[in-house]
C-alpha cells in the first residue's frame, strides 16, 4: 500500500524546528521519492541536481534530520543504513535476502511494543524493531526453479 502521500519537505523542516536549505529540502524529497536508500544512493540522487554538493553535506543533513525526528534511519544486518520518512508508527521490514530490497510492514499487531518477550529485565518497553527477511518477487520470478528442468 503505496499510501505515502508526498510530504512538504519544506513543511516538515520548518514543523521539526530545522532551518530550510535547499541540501535539506533536496535530500527530504530524494528520501520521499526513495525511501529505504543508502546515504550513498541519497547522495548521488541529490548530486544530480545540485553538482556542487559535497557527500560530507549529504550525511550531515541526514544526521539532522534524523536527529529532528523527520527521518529514520534502520539499519538491517549487513547492509548500511538506510534512511526513510516514515517515522513514528513503529513499522517493521522485510528484506531480501538476495538483492537487498526493502518494503514495510505495519506493526504486527498495532500497537509498540510489538512482541512480548518472557523477560523485559526491568525495562519499559517502548518499541520493537523487527527484520523479516526473505526473497523478493523479482528475485523468486529470476530463479529457475529445479522442476522446470525435468529429463524428459
Ligand atoms: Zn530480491
Ligand atoms: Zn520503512
Amino acid at each position: 500500500m503505496p499510501a505515502t502521500t508526498t510530504p512538504d519537505p519544506r513543511g516538515l523542516l520548518r514543523e521539526a524546528g530545522l532551518r530550510v536549505t535547499e541540501p535539506r529540502v533536496a535530500v527530504v524529497t530524494a528520501l520521499a521519492d526513495n525511501p529505504h536508500s543508502g546515504a550513498d544512493a541519497i547522495y548521488a540522487q541529490v548530486a544530480a541536481h545540485m553538482p556542487t554538493t559535497s557527500r560530507q553535506a549529504i550525511y550531515n543533513v541526514l544526521s539532522d534530520i534524523t536527529s529532528a525526528g523527520i527521518a529514520r534511519r534502520i539499519e538491517p544486518a549487513g547492509q548500511p543504513g538506510l534512511y526513510e520518512l516514515r517515522v513514528g508508527d513503529n513499522h517493521h521490514h522485510i528484506v531480501c535476502q538476495r538483492c537487498g530490497a526493502v518494503t514495510d510492514v505495519d506493526c504486527v499487531t498495532g500497537h509498540a511494543p510489538c512482541l512480548t518477550p518472557n523477560t523485559t529485565n526491568g525495562f519499559d518497553l517502548v518499541e520493537a524493531e523487527v527484520t523479516f527477511w526473505g526473497v523478493c518477487t523479482a528475485c523468486k520470478a529470476a530463479t529457475v526453479p529445479n522442476s522446470s528442468i525435468v529429463p524428459v
